[in-house]
């Protein structure tokens, strides 16, 4: 009785969600609600429009198989090569730092899963993402391209520099850590646009950085842990 009634919440749940929001429309929706209610808005996420981005993209659609049971745990996944998927309060953390509205071209460095780059693709106008690892930014092309992301780019290659041919953006994600801040990824930046990044060695200060007219104005933010950015970073010191 018990289960039979369960099952029809999580229908009732599935059918409303899918009214409107077509991503959300299988019956892991009720999972992600929950996710994004003890998770992000209990630590004090407010922005509406990044609750209701967590809300909808299909995070286990973006972990290998055999851990999609853990996709909204309340922690980072295992995607291979070494890489992993960020805890889902750091991506929405970070997604709010951004101040996107809705018309932003958005550059991330780190595609890893595409997770994030998914959540951007639903708070952004267009995402341009950069992953260094050539399988896992394949996989994560396919996977965005399969879950209808159109307006999602990926390039496999280093981000160190940037994505030139489609500068400026107006926010700009790392999700790599360097040991100091890439000065081409700032020069990329519109006025008024934000970069948020991990900067450090194993424990790394996550930066927000606001390029204005009359110049660039830092703000240090949390602690992270994030893998260290790989490439000419590592060269440059
Ligand atoms: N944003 C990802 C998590 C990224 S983990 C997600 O939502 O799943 C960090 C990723 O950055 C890894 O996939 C790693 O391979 C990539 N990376 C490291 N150095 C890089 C560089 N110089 N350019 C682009 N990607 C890089």
């Amino acid at each position: 009785m018990l289960r039979a009634s369960r099952r029809l919440v999580l229908i009732v749940f599935g059918l409303g969600c899918a009214m409107n929001e077509p991503t959300a429309s299988d019956d892991t929706a009720p999972l992600r609600e929950r996710m994004v209610q003890d998770q992000i808005a209990a630590r004090g996420i407010r922005d509406p429009r990044v609750l209701d981005a967590l809300s909808r993209v299909p995070r286990h659609e973006l972990v290998p198989e055999e851990l999609r049971v853990h996709a909204y745990e309340d922690r980072p996944l295992p995607i291979g090569h070494d890489q992993t998927i960020s805890q889902p309060y750091v991506v929405a953390y970070m997604s709010e730092q951004l101040q996107l509205s809705g018309d932003e071209r958005v550059l991330e460095v780190g595609t890893g899963s595409g997770y994030q780059a998914a959540v951007l693709a639903e708070l952004a106008r267009e995402v341009y993402t950069i992953e260094i690892v050539k399988p896992l930014g394949e996989r994560a092309r396919a996977d965005l391209a399969r879950l209808g992301y159109r307006n999602v780019h990926v390039r496999v290659g280093d981000g160190y520099r940037g994505w030139p041919e489609q500068a400026p953006f107006d926010a700009i994600i790392v999700t790599a850590a360097p040991g100091h801040v890439p000065q081409p990824l700032v020069d990329q930046l519109a006025v008024g646009g934000r970069l948020v990044l991990p900067v450090g060695g194993f424990d790394q200060d996550l930066l927000r950085i606001e390029r204005h007219a009359d110049g660039i104005r830092e703000e240090k933010l949390i602690g992270v842990r994030f893998v260290p950015m790989r490439g000419e970073a590592e060269k440059v010191e």
